[in-house]
């Protein structure tokens, strides 16, 4: 595959002590570009897509802000918990904005299964299709996020 110089740039930042101490990527050995792929294909074999992942995201973010840190049921089924963790993250894609560190988690009450997600992840998701390298701390695995919020 031909390198595009410009997520090379991306990739750079997204190391760690750059713009977060611990990094993007964690131990994944694929490039951004493979990542990027890698997911997409994923979301896309599914018949859903990155932006509707990400508004159902931030739905469930603004509703469960309304809990100001105590748990907000959204549907019935869907338990979400918006912890204020202090601080802004910029986005790694080299984008102007700075971005909450809240940190959301949301319980299926179904079948116990929960999964989490900061400001950030949303952004990252909706505007670059972009979960975070495997092994990273926030890496969002596609199958297991449109499981547990049961998209469709
Ligand atoms: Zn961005």
């Amino acid at each position: 595959m031909k390198k595009d110089p410009r997520l090379e740039a991306v990739e750079k930042q997204m190391r760690p002590g750059e713009i977060s101490s611990i990094g993007f990527l964690g131990n994944d050995e694929r490039s951004l570009a493979e990542i990027l792929l890698d997911d997409g294909h994923t979301v896309t074999s599914l018949y859903l897509d990155h932006q509707t992942i990400a508004n159902r995201m931030q739905e469930l973010t603004d509703k469960g802000r309304e809990g100001f840190g105590n748990p907000v049921l959204v549907d019935d089924f869907l338990e979400v918990t918006v912890e204020d963790s202090r601080g802004t993250i910029a986005c790694p894609f080299m984008h102007m904005g700075m971005y909450p560190k809240e940190n959301v988690r949301v319980v299926n009450k179904k079948t116990g299964e929960e999964i989490r997600w900061t400001a950030l992840n949303i952004h990252m998701i909706k505007e670059h299709g972009f979960y975070e390298g495997k092994g990273s701390p926030f890496r969002i695995e596609p199958l297991d996020l449109i499981r547990v919020l049961e998209l469709t």
